[in-house]
């Protein structure tokens, strides 16, 4: 190992970074992001490594690895995938030097970082001390609001009675939204117009959150009308510095879950850019965040953006962030990781220009004609669209693939890419039209709503979009 001294940092310490090569990465998850790791793998000359469970023995990622090993034998198809102890003895067994969370299951879990660690592995994000910040709500605010990153007025800490939410609502006013403090995943939140509703309504949630997550702690945040939400992705480094590569705009939710995603993110002013793309920065580096992130901000019509949370983690979407400025996150990832600091990847702030719009779709298995209920079943047609523009990311996609209910229902992300939104979306929609797929059902023709809707392609989006166009459904 080499060991060399950099002094990027414009706050001037000098940091010892130790740059290792990773010679090995597991994985821990599976479906695409999966695939999406090993590929940078392999690219960076890398061996890939794979876990599967029982359920996945014939799942598509685990033929994409160079070794791939069961865990979790007789357990339910969740848990294989969170069974700590057992991917790291897989690790130890099979001379792995690094593990990639990728998205949900154990990415969020700062005693899974920290377990990696302790064996001796390289965690690929950020510190078990900064995944445990970030994950906690009001940990991550409190350090937003040392950064001087404006957040969304709310309680200080998780609520459990209704005269606590009342009080809260009489002293802010409404409209409020009370989300699971426990929950995630845009799931577990409800909006509140009326005072006389307030009690009632918390009870609900409430009740709702202990049955879904099992514990009915609430937090109450002050409720943004007509919000965009705009994150920024960051990239750090282990000597301190960090990079914004633009934002994405998310706003085009279903039950506040992201359905389609663009970046940079369209009709957003130079102005309110420039400072949500600072914040981010200045919040990251004021908690020593290293690798790849995500600061979520709501921004309302006069421009002013709000923290919502950060992911310290890959997101679904990081797709479109590499589609306009040509950087390979994930490569970029495992880089860092070993040691590698941004400057000499040729990331600095000056050199990462965006580059045309991106958009993303989430093909889903799931039935638009029936409340987007999921289809599961055998994949008995199946042939995509390509061309020129379009990037496909997925793992059963092809015809035979048997579509289980086990796990989430995304099938493929479509990634358009062109030099300005419309054509973005005319090449996304022209690829949509070519997908034939037979035996499951998917979200393709609410897709294709979306994206001939004269207000999406013009960019003039907020969280209401899905819910104000029901003629999207038809
Ligand atoms: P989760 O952690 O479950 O993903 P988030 O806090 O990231 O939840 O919020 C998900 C979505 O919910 C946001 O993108 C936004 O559409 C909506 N939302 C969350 N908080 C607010 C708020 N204070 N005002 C308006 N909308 C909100």
């Amino acid at each position: 190992p080499r060991v060399r001294v950099y002094l990027y940092n414009k706050n001037a310490y000098s940091t010892q970074v130790e740059y290792k090569p990773i010679r090995s990465v597991l994985v821990a998850n599976r479906g695409e992001i999966a695939i999406r790791v090993f590929r940078a793998c392999t690219e960076l000359g890398i061996k890939s490594v794979a876990i599967y469970s029982e359920q996945d023995k014939m799942h598509m990622h685990r033929q994409k690895a160079d070794e791939s090993y069961l865990v979790g034998k007789g357990l339910p198809p969740v848990e294989a995938y969170l069974n700590i102890p057992e991917i790291i003895r897989v690790c130890k067994e099979n001379d792995v030097d690094a593990v990639h969370p990728g998205y949900g299951f154990l990415s969020e879990r700062s005693d899974f970082a920290q377990a990696v660690i302790d064996a001796g592995l390289r965690f690929i994000g950020p510190s078990p001390k900064v995944v445990q910040q970030m994950g906690d709500k009001v940990a991550a605010r409190i350090a937003a609001i040392e950064a001087g990153v404006p957040i969304v007025p709310g309680t200080d800490g998780p609520v459990t009675t209704k005269e606590e939410a009342l009080e809260f609502c009489k002293k802010h006013g409404l409209p409020v939204i009370f989300k699971a403090a426990y929950g995630g995943g845009g799931r577990g939140m409800r909006v509140v117009r009326k005072m006389d509703e307030v009690e009632e309504m918390f009870m609900r949630a409430s009740s709702e959150a202990k049955a879904a997550f099992g514990n009915g702690a609430m937090f109450i945040e002050k409720f943004i009308e007509r919000p965009r939400h705009i994150e920024v992705q960051l990239l750090g480094d282990k000597a301190g510095n960090v990079v914004h590569l633009y934002e994405r705009d998310c706003s085009v939710q279903r039950r506040h879950q992201k359905v389609v995603e663009i970046a940079p993110a369209p009709r957003l002013p130079q102005e309110v850019r420039d400072k949500m793309t600072e914040a981010a920065v200045r919040l990251a580096q004021h908690v020593g965040y290293e690798n790849a992130g995500t600061v979520e901000f709501l921004c309302d019509e006069s421009g002013n953006f709000y923290f919502i949370e950060v992911n310290a983690r890959l997101q679904v979407e990081h797709t479109v962030t590499e589609e306009i400025t040509g950087i390979d996150l994930v490569q970029s990832q495992i880089r860092v990781a070993e040691g590698m600091t941004l400057p000499e990847l040729g990331y600095t702030q000056d050199k990462i220009k965006p580059r045309g719009y991106a958009i993303q779709c989430r093909v889903t298995t799931e039935d638009p004609a029936n409340d987007f209920q999921p289809s599961t079943g055998r994949l008995e047609v199946f042939r995509s669209g390509e061309g020129m523009g379009i990037r496909l990311d997925s793992a059963s996609a092809f015809a035979g693939a048997i579509i289980s209910p086990y796990y989430d229902s995304l099938l493929v992300k479509i990634i358009s890419h062109a030099s300005d939104l419309q054509s973005s979306a005319s090449k996304m929609n022209r690829a949509l039209r070519e997908f034939r797929i037979r035996g499951v059902k998917t979200n393709i023709p609410f897709l294709l709503n979306v994206l001939e809707n004269q207000k999406f392609l013009h960019g003039v989006l907020d969280t209401y979009f899905i819910d104000e166009h029901p003629q999207l459904f038809k």
